[in-house]
């Protein structure tokens, strides 16, 4: 009994002196891990293009539902991505996210990746709900505001993913046949299940029960 008591009361005064390890959070910040899970960021080229082209490959491999996206063409007027698309819409829900990383797998540019920024605490619910312009990277120092044209970005000449940018929307393009253009490409029901659809490939969307966005938090 008094064995088990000095035992018991030493391990209390021992750990008294030790220095503790938690801090006075707001007022001191530990930084994070290099590769801690924060809050998302949507990264651009050096020359503003937004790297996201709407492709919904995040939406579609969140487990939580949690990412909401709509993409939009680019016209050779107005480009704010590379690709044939834009995120026109971009939101995730962070009452719903559980910081997996999933979505950054999915991405097939590289647009999506996740900060350390794990701030995020608000007293509305609303506010849980980010934006595209709060997720969007900083524009780069001398790039232009988007939208660019066509012609400035060829007039770059850069390599953006494995081609050149500034090619013209696939629908208008004379190769869009093989990948399914929009008005001549497959029909949705000649793939079978609507998740396997490609997309490019005039699918419509399939039905979703719980549509992602700020009416479901
Ligand atoms: S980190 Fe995971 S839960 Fe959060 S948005 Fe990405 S895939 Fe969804
Ligand atoms: S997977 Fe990447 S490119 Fe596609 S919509 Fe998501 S962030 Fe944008």
């Amino acid at each position: 009994m008094f064995n088990a008591l000095r035992k018991g009361f030493g391990l209390t005064f021992k750990s008294m002196f030790r220095p503790g390890v938690t801090v006075r959070y707001p007022e001191h910040r530990r930084p994070a891990a290099p590769r801690y899970h924060g809050r998302h960021v949507l990264n651009r080229h050096p020359d503003g293009l937004e790297k996201c082209v709407g492709c919904e490959l995040c939406a579609w491999a969140c487990p939580a539902d949690a990412i909401y996206v709509e993409g939009k063409d680019n016209t050779p007027e107005a480009r704010y991505s590379p690709g044939e698309r834009y995120g026109v819409i971009y939101q995730i829900n962070y009452l719903r996210c559980i910081f997996c990383g999933l979505c950054i797998e999915a991405c097939p540019t590289r647009a999506l990746t996740m900060s350390n920024d794990y701030e995020m605490t608000f007293d509305n619910r609303e506010d849980y709900i980010y934006e595209k312009h709060q997720l969007i990277a900083p524009l780069p120092e001398g790039a232009k505001p988007l939208p660019h044209s066509d012609a400035e970005v060829a007039a770059r000449d850069m390599d953006y993913y494995q081609g050149k940018a500034a090619q013209l929307p696939l629908a208008h393009r004379s190769d869009a046949g093989h990948r399914g253009d929009v008005s001549t490409g497959p029909e949705p029901e000649e793939f079978g299940d609507p998740a396997t659809v490609p997309l490019g490939g005039g699918r419509t969307e399939p039905p979703r029960d719980d549509p992602p966005g700020k009416d479901r938090s």
